[in-house]
């Protein structure tokens, strides 16, 4: 079994007290319970501090370019499909430059994790904020208040396919590895939106403000009631933030059931695809 010890890359330069840290840790946990050691894994990164795990974390992972992590698991996701596929990606990579690839692979129930820290700001570059800052929020960016609505990944997940959204604090350890834990277990698109205070560059939603303003969902709350799903995402408009998971569909194919190329082998075990010259005498 492997130790927290087998997943540590190099030591995290995030700032000191920043949820990030637990974010990192919880990720580690939950890939232990699990059994998962650092070879049965692929991990895509996207770019800002949330990004920077890809040097902290040991794992089979690559940095994608900003915005870009989805579609690159979902590349390594159709090349071998038995392999799991994990994208750690900040609010700002997922779901303002990835926003299109977000929305489409909650289409496609593709069979991929994607996990966000969402803080609300573009940390790595000091602070200008991020799609599901506040209206009215002040940034550098936004030095008079951001005119536009807040994005709503919940509701947009659960509106556009994703068969697994859940959301989740980064100042609860326990609450963090065991949605994280559901969320990779889950066969289809899995989202886990989690509540991440930026303590340099956002004054506002802290550690204090996420305690005082949020609440777990009840033992009888029920994922599979859609309508309901959408209702508790929508509670994000009153500033208050369900924690949990808000919505499970178990049922649905996901993208690589319907490829009967893959019905046999993965995609890799195929000489022809393995082998470029193989590939391209069909072009020749
Ligand atoms: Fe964390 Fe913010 Fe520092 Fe980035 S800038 S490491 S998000 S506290």
């Amino acid at each position: 079994m492997s130790t927290t010890q087998d997943f540590t890359g190099y030591t995290p330069t995030w700032c000191p007290g920043c949820g990030n840290h637990g974010i990192g840790m919880a990720i580690k946990t939950a890939l232990i319970k699990l059994n998962h050691d650092p070879s049965s894994l692929f991990v895509v990164f996207g770019i800002g501090c949330s990004g920077n795990m890809s040097d902290f974390l040991n794992a089979y992972a690559i940095n994608a370019l900003h915005g870009r992590a989805i579609p690159n698991a979902i590349g390594a996701k159709l090349a071998n499909h038995k392999m799991k596929a994990i994208v750690v990606a900040g609010d700002g990579d997922c779901y303002g430059e990835g926003g299109n690839h977000f929305i489409h692979a909650c289409r496609g129930n593709f069979d991929i994790t994607v996990i966000v820290h969402d803080n609300r700001v573009y940390g790595l570059t000091t602070g200008q904020a991020a799609p599901t800052a506040e209206k009215g929020y002040k940034s550098k960016s936004t030095p008079f208040g951001i005119i536009e609505e807040c994005f709503n990944p919940l509701a947009a997940a659960i509106s556009q396919g994703a068969t697994f959204v859940a959301q989740t604090f980064s100042g609860d350890m326990n609450h963090m590895t065991k949605i994280i834990q559901k969320g990779i277990l889950h066969k289809g698109f899995s989202l886990i939106n989690i509540l991440q205070p930026c303590i340099t560059f956002n004054k506002i939603n802290t550690f204090k403000f996420y305690l005082k303003n949020s609440y777990k969902l009840s033992e009888k709350y029920n994922p599979k009631d859609k309508n309901k799903a959408m209702e508790k995402a929508n509670e994000l408009n009153s500033i208050k933030f369900p924690l949990g998971v808000l919505y499970k569909e178990n049922n649905r194919k996901n993208y690589c059931d319907y490829l009967p190329q893959l019905k046999n082998n993965v995609l890799i075990k195929n000489k022809k695809f393995s082998d470029c010259k193989l590939l391209l005498q069909d072009f020749s």
